[in-house]
């Protein structure tokens, strides 16, 4: 059973995040979508929040949401699973994934990496922006889906 974990901060879960979900689940058996709880930053949404958002946007049983604090490659050894999948968008993400893949592989020789382009609809898209834009009153409709747009809307009502 081929299985990989996609570890990211999901700070909301957008429509990029969700289409290398989907794209993983045509390589892989099943995927642990796993959000990191990073106690030095002050996160839009709280680990539970952006679990429970992962969960009802990805009902399907091969998708296991799960959290994790601290080192990754601890996490991965605790989980059993070496593989790891991440989305790339740009040039800049491919130089800071580069860096990391290289630095979690010294950290755990068993530690690999796959790496999955984003496509035409959702290069552009970070969570980063989709909070900036929506705390400002700007609309995400079609950036994140529809149970996160919901949310959004609900803490930032449109300008
Ligand atoms: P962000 O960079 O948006 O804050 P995360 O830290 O949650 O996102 O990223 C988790 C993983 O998802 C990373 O591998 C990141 O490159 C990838 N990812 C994020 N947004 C996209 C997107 N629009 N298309 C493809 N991959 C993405």
């Amino acid at each position: 059973m081929a299985v990989a974990i996609y570890p990211g901060s999901f700070d909301p879960l957008t429509n990029g995040h969700l289409s290398i979900i989907q794209r993983g689940l045509k390589v892989f058996d099943r995927l642990v979508v796993a959000v990191l709880n990073n106690p030095k930053k002050t996160p839009m949404f709280s680990v539970e929040e952006r679990r429970a958002l992962i969960r009802e946007t990805c009902p399907d049983p091969r998708v296991e949401v799960d959290d994790f604090q601290g080192l990754l490659v601890h996490y991965t050894r605790r989980k059993g699973v070496h593989l790891v999948l991440r989305g790339l968008r740009a040039a800049s993400d491919f130089e800071y994934e580069f860096q990391l893949a290289n630095m979690n592989r010294k950290l755990d020789p068993e530690f690999e990496s796959v790496f999955m382009m984003t496509g035409q609809d959702s290069f552009y898209i970070s969570s980063q922006l989709v909070r900036e834009v929506a705390s400002l009153g700007g609309d995400v409709e079609g950036l994140v889906p529809p149970t996160v747009f919901r949310k959004l809307r609900e803490r930032f009502p449109r300008k």
